[in-house]
């Protein structure tokens, strides 16, 4: 992992066998970061991406076997009881050029992995939304 200083953030270089949402959330959670947007791109493997459905309050699963190109990640820093967490979604392609979409669960670097971070001081934190049984975004301001 390479990270370098912008004016609004952080240009995060991922490298080979680096997971990339804990990864991200455990270098934002040691620089004090409350609060971020990440935009990225890259290639992975073992991708695994949700779909969540509402009525049954539950994510299906699926994993993407092989390596894909990691065509846009879009998400946030927000913490989780406490400890940080990166949301993202992901659009990937693989050798086919067929793409997948979805809640990020977990991937792992392949070849390279390039997000810009904005950051923010206001601390995010997620409480359990009963309705949904999602946990939200609460803000405290
Ligand atoms: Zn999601």
């Amino acid at each position: 992992m390479l990270s370098i200083r912008t004016a609004t953030g952080y240009l995060v270089r991922l490298d080979p066998g680096e997971e990339v949402c804990g990864t991200l959330a455990a270098f934002l959670g040691r620089e004090g970061v409350g609060s971020a947007s990440i935009a990225g791109l890259g290639a992975v493997r073992g991708a695994v991406l949700g779909y969540f459905d509402g009525a049954r309050r539950e994510y299906l699963r699926r994993e993407l076997p092989g390596e894909h190109e990691l065509c846009s990640l879009t998400g946030n820093l927000s913490y989780r009881d406490g400890e940080p967490f990166v949301h993202a979604h992901a659009v990937l392609a693989g050798a086919d050029f067929a793409v997948s979409g979805g809640h990020l669960f977990e991937a792992t670097i392949s070849a390279t992995g390039e997000f810009w971070i904005a950051t923010s001081e206001a601390r995010i934190e997620r409480k359990l939304d009963e309705a949904s049984g999602l946990r939200l975004i609460s803000g405290k301001g």
